[in-house]
């Protein structure tokens, strides 16, 4: 077990990582909220069926309210955020109400985005139970989507701490496993060379990653995370170097639909073509054949899925929040550990997507 500790302008909290992380959920809750009136759960089907006697019974004696939400992306509609609002208005909960976020990265953004807005503000704790939530628990943003683009709603709320019991993870199916990794190794290309080197060695296969080995990857991945938050709260800086992969990856996720890929999946394909912008615009010297290997034979695609135009590609990602004017940036890596920002134009983006796709 480790605890990792996260400071932000707004807050400072732990990350209780490994196997019975939850077992400090109840002491937390008696010790720094006293004066708790009720508990919002906020769950997807899934996590539900397979967790949620278990937390029920972790928090016998509680005031508790539980709303389960779909499973996946659908969790972050305005439909769903609404009635969450009301069921915590039909539940009246208060301003001394705390709500659990209970599962992976999209339940986490949702109830966070709840717990942002239901009374201008109240207390939450992530429980995240995926490999992704590594990511999306820690760090605060937290967001619904619009049917314009993902993620377009949402706010600044940081948790008031994350507790992350490794054993759920041995539920989550493979796809989400490899989803989840695959922020792991984004965490590792911009932050930390040895930290990738260690992974190519010790991660080849997703099903059974060791215990200590999966703990490992976890704590350092949040490390990393929560150095830049730290020195990053509000994206107005190197926050942004977390959006290494993304900018292709959520325009490919948009493409798809979100569901045909993951977005872990979608990150890795604009992963590799960031890689390849890298070595031809800074001449990063990096093993792409050696990389494509290691991913492919972790059962990720490495290619960007049949039947998407890279025009339709192009013109997401100049709607992303991430471009400014239309102009498209992108993450893009000096050395492994190290990366910059960048303006790329449209015709370059245009013929470089155009090359990767006939690869
Ligand atoms: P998710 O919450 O949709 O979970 C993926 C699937 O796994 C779902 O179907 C879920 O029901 C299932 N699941 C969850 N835990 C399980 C378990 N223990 N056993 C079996 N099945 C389980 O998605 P995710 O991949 O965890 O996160 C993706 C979301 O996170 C996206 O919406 C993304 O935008 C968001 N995100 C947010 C941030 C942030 O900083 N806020 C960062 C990265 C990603
Ligand atoms: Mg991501």
């Amino acid at each position: 077990m480790e605890t990792v500790a996260i400071r932000t302008l707004d807050k400072n909290y732990f990350v209780k990582v490994g196997n019975g992380a939850m077992d400090g959920l109840a002491p937390f809750l008696k010790e720094n909220f006293p004066a708790l009136t009720s508990l919002l759960v906020i769950t997807d089907e899934t996590v539900g069926r397979l967790y949620l006697q278990e937390l029920e019974n972790r928090l016998e004696g509680q005031q508790l309210h539980v709303k389960v939400v779909p499973s996946g992306e659908e969790a972050k509609t305005f439909d769903v955020y609404y009635g969450c609002l009301s069921f915590a208005l039909e539940k009246k909960l208060d301003r001394k109400s705390l709500i659990l976020a209970f599962g992976g990265g999209a339940v986490g953004d949702l109830a966070g985005f709840v717990a942002a807005t239901f009374m201008r503000g109240i207390p939450f704790i992530q429980i995240p139970t995926t490999i992704l939530a590594h990511d999306s628990a820690v760090g605060g943003k937290v967001a619904i989507n619009h049917p314009l683009g993902k993620n377009m709603i949402g706010a600044f709320h940081q948790p008031e701490a994350v507790f992350y019991d490794l054993r759920y993870l041995e539920t989550l199916p493979q796809s989400e496993r490899r989803s989840g990794f695959a922020e792991a190794i984004k965490h590792a290309l911009i932050k930390d060379a040895e930290f990738y080197e260690w992974l190519l060695d010790n991660v080849t296969r997703l099903d059974a990653i060791q215990d200590s080995i999966l703990e490992g990857l976890l704590v350092k991945g949040i490390r990393i995370k929560g150095d830049i938050v730290e020195k990053d709260e509000k994206e107005l800086g190197v926050r942004a170097f977390l959006n290494f992969g993304h900018t292709l990856g959520h325009a490919i996720e948009g493409e798809c639909g979100y569901g045909r890929i993951t977005h872990g999946e979608a990150v890795l394909i604009g992963m590799l073509f960031a890689l390849k912008l890298s070595k031809e615009i800074l001449g990063l010297s990096f093993d792409s054949s050696g990389f494509r290997d290691w991913i492919e034979k972790l059962g990720y695609k490495s290619a960007i899925p049949e039947g998407v135009s890279a025009d339709n590609l192009l013109q997401r990602m100049k709607q992303d929040k991430k471009s400014t004017g239309g102009k498209v940036m992108f993450v893009l890596l000096k050395e492994t550990g190290s990366p910059v920002k960048m303006e790329i134009s449209d015709e370059l983006l245009l013929s470089r997507l155009n090359e990767f796709q006939r690869r």
